[in-house]
């Protein structure tokens, strides 16, 4: 029974699923308020999360969703446009007219000026001091100051106040160490909650359980019997309708410096000795601080062409100069006990053959094969695959059955979530919905802290001002394809070859 069928509490549960029903926590009533609330990424994802969220009965009556932007509406018409929203955007939980009638319903809205005077007394007043106010700042990160600043000044930053900052977390080190700066003149550490939607995603946190919770894998994950590790993020859209801010950032800063960045962090850290916030970030900065720089060998970058049915990237972002990267690979060191002699190689790109993430723990071969040269060397590999199929691979080597002698085959031992786990495991909530209920929790276990978003950058401005100012060429590739031919290269000369972008 799909989890949209039946809100618990004042909707009831309409036959719901009784056992995921169960498990679902309701929290207190409280106070969202979305900045950018009529925004691409509101209408998108923010708005539809927070839907899907109150279908499965997990906010209690009494709570209120307010959406503030610049733009004179109404709550009517604001309620209209959102209704718009969740029908494009919401799946086929939004067919059900009942629900969609009663999530309307708890939707307000403010005309809002982030830089000026307009709208703050209008929205303090709507608020209710006594409980949970959470600000999500889906707006430009040139506006994120003003408004932490405006919300302080009219009272509304205290107590079970919090914020939540989308990327671009700044755009360098100094960017970023001012940015934070701000908002911790308003806010305390413990109240921001800077999004990175990929630790938000089911297998990301499964990283950590598997890990963590099986015997089997930590005593080999080390540079004695791992390899090297390689985290592809692949996607088949360009840049355009973002061209503007794209060309800006390029791979590097939009891809790399954060959601690639992360799953390094989650797949190389210690293990934390418990699963809280701090304990799990103090281990994930650990490893961004134990990264080499990057040489200028260890770096590709490429440019997507155009072809029949698209065009390339240069005319994507309306800049036929356009010297910033789309794809980017990199070989990437960790100086620590663990990792030492471990490369780790990260890629990701736009418009490649397939959209596709998976981390794959690529593990040595046997020292010796007791079956001869024929049979062949061969290794384990653990892939963790982010999307599309979520779930684990393990590649085992079996004899091949059948006559012949000891032929060896490799073959994955293969968990899809969906088939491990029956249908439940395709009715996840998605990054969003998980990570906006953990703001109104107040656990900030899957936010980056202040610190560790200074040292990715720290780690990162070297490797891109080497790409800027020594104009480390960008190469042009072919749509559906891996990128250019020299980022097989960067495995290919250390004798290791990229894992095939499948879809
Ligand atoms: P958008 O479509 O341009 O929406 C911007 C929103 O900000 C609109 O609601 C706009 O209100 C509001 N706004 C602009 N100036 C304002 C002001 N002075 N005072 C109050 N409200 C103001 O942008 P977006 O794509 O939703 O992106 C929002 C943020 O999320 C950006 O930081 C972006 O980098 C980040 N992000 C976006 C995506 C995505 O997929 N879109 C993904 C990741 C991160 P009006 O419409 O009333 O002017």
């Amino acid at each position: 029974m799909p989890r949209w069928c039946g809100k618990l509490g004042a909707a009831k549960a309409k036959g719901c699923d009784e056992q995921m029903a169960s498990r679902i926590i309701p929290v207190d009533p409280f106070d969202l308020v979305v900045f950018g609330g009529t925004g691409d990424l509101a209408r998108r994802k923010i708005i539809p999360a927070l839907f899907r969220r109150w279908c499965a009965g997990q906010m209690r009556d009494g709570t209120r969703i307010i959406g503030a932007a610049r733009s004179e509406r109404d709550s009517e018409e604001y309620r209209a446009l959102i209704g718009d929203a969740l029908a494009e955007f919401a799946g086929p939980a939004a067919r059900d007219a009942d629900a969609v009638t009663g999530f309307l319903a708890i939707l307000d809205y403010v005309t809002i000026d982030a830089t000026g005077t307009l709208g703050w007394s209008e929205l303090r007043d709507l608020l209710n001091p006594q409980r949970v106010r959470a600000f999500y700042f889906s707006v430009g990160p040139e506006l994120f100051g003003p408004l932490a600043e405006r919300l302080h000044k009219h009272g509304m930053a205290d107590g079970e106040s919090r914020i939540v900052v989308e990327k671009p977390f700044g755009n360098d080190q100094s960017s970023a160490e001012a940015l934070n700066r701000t908002l911790t003149t308003h806010f305390q550490e413990h109240q921001i909650y800077r999004i990175d939607h990929y630790l938000g995603k089911e297998t990301v946190q499964n990283l950590m359980a598997i890990r963590f919770a099986n015997m089997l894998f930590e005593p080999l994950w080390n540079s004695q019997y791992v390899d090297h590790i390689q985290i592809t993020v692949a996607e088949t859209v360009g840049v355009a309708g973002r061209g503007a801010y794209y060309d800006h950032a390029g791979a590097m800063r939009d891809m790399v410096q954060n959601h690639l960045m992360q799953l390094l962090c989650l797949i190389a850290m210690e293990p934390p000795a418990k699963f809280d916030p701090d304990a799990v970030r103090d281990e994930k900065l650990k490893v961004i601080r134990a990264l080499d720089p990057v040489a200028r060998d260890d770096i590709v970058r490429g440019q997507y062409l155009g072809d029949s049915a698209n065009a390339g990237y240069r005319e994507d972002v309306g800049n036929p100069d356009s010297t910033t990267e789309s794809f980017a690979a990199l070989r990437v060191q960790i100086s620590n006990w663990r990792w030492a002699g471990t490369p780790i190689y990260l890629r990701t790109g736009k418009r490649l053959r397939a959209r596709a993430s998976e981390i794959a723990v690529v593990f040595k071969e046997t020292p010796h094969s007791i079956f001869g040269a024929e049979a062949g060397r061969h290794r384990n590999i653990l892939t963790i695959r982010l999307q599309p199929n979520e779930g684990i691979d393990l590649d085992m080597t079996i004899k091949e059955p059948g006559p012949g002698g000891m032929r060896l085959v490799d073959v994955p031992l293969d968990m899809t979530f969906a088939q491990a786990l029956g249908p439940e495991a395709q009715d996840v909530p998605d990054a969003y919905e998980r990570l906006i209920m953990d703001v109104v929790r107040g656990n900030q276990t899957l936010f980056m802290r202040c610190d560790e978003v200074e040292a990715a950058w720290a780690w990162i401005d070297p490797a891109i001002r080497l790409c800027e100012d020594e104009a480390l060429p960008v190469l042009p590739y072919d749509p559906g394809s891996s990128g250019p031919e020299d980022a097989l290269a960067l495995m290919h000369r250390d004798g290791r070859r990229w894992r095939e972008i499948k879809p």
